[in-house]
């Protein structure tokens, strides 16, 4: 289906972008563009005016604070996710991830602020983001405010993010000492669409002593498994301990059915990627 008429607008600059966005009342904010046109495309959502942030300097940059913290631009690719030394040397999770998503041209056009401004269930970075204690950084008309993870997702294509805000960078803090992060799932083919997916950062010396296990593809918004977690909590991280503090995940999930899965499937294989997760994840905090 051909898109509607729409006006174009590039601004070079955050405020102007912010003028342009609040200039109108129908307008829309246009990042890789791979979620946005084609919901476009199919009349979901009809702006008046899309407000292309690809010309818009510093929010493609990465970079690393003296304390560690990692900042990524909400226009960052996950190409450059993946080619990043800066993130695979603060948090090498992220770059394993965005190159597994799709294939070359998603990853050439895709950016990680679209990812979790999209809020699609089944996107990669959501669970992930969650996991690593993100913080989310919005610009307004009023100024800036932050917004943790935790808090960004707010159900199916919708985000802490106002109509007229912009998410200008995600920031990731530095690991702990005996951190480890994983990322496992189940996709419909290889680097396809995920049908589970689950997010694990923790910390681990000799006994598993915090934990945040993120399931994604089960719900509208991220769901942390926070029973999982506790049993986690002070126990060794033997894998008697990892299969006891999984069991009940699938059950106190409520994931949907769809094409690719049955709810009761999902809610079994959400507890198959979990112990894997968190063994992979103790594995690499214990490296
Ligand atoms: C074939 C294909 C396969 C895919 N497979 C996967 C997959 O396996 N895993 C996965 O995670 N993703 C997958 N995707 C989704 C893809 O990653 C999209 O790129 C992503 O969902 C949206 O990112 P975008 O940069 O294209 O954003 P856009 O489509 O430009 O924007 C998406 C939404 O976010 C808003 N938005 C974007 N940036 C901002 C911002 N900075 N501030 C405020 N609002 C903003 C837009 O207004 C729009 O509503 C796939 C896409 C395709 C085409």
């Amino acid at each position: 289906m051909l898109l509607s008429p729409v006006a174009y607008v590039r601004p070079s600059s955050l405020p102007e972008a912010l003028q342009a966005l609040q200039a109108h009342d129908n307008a829309r904010v246009l990042a890789g563009g791979q979620t946005l046109i084609n919901v476009m495309k199919t009349r979901f959502a009809s702006p008046e005016v899309v407000v292309d942030l690809a010309g818009v300097a510093g929010l493609d940059a990465v970079a690393v604070g003296a304390d560690g913290t990692l900042t990524i631009g909400s226009m960052v690719t996950y190409d450059t996710i993946d080619r990043s030394e800066a993130v695979r040397g603060v948090r090498p999770v992220l770059s394993d991830v965005a190159t597994v998503i799709a294939d070359q041209q998603v990853r050439n056009r895709g950016t990680i602020g679209g990812n979790i401004c999209a809020s699609d269930p089944t996107n990669h970075f959501p669970p992930l983001l969650v996991a690593l204690g993100a913080t989310m950084t919005i610009a307004g008309s009023a100024g800036e405010r932050t917004v943790s993870a935790d808090e960004f997702f707010a159900g199916v294509y919708m985000t802490a993010v106002d109509a007229n805000e912009i998410l200008t960078s995600i920031e990731i803090p530095a690991p702990a000492t005996s951190q480890g992060d994983a990322f496992e799932s189940l996709t419909i083919g290889k680097e396809g669409t995920g049908i589970v997916t689950v997010a694990v950062s923790l910390r681990c010396n000799g006994t598993i002593e915090q934990a945040r296990v993120v399931v994604g593809c089960v719900s509208a918004t991220p769901v942390r498994a926070t029973s999982l977690e506790d049993a986690l909590e002070g126990a060794a991280p033997t894998s008697e301990n990892i299969d006891k503090a999984a069991q009940g995940l699938g059950g106190s999930l409520d994931p949907p059915s769809d094409v690719h899965a049955s709810a009761e499937y999902r809610s079994h294989i959400a507890e198959v990627i979990a112990r894997r997760a968190v063994t992979a994840a103790v594995g690499k905090a214990m490296r």
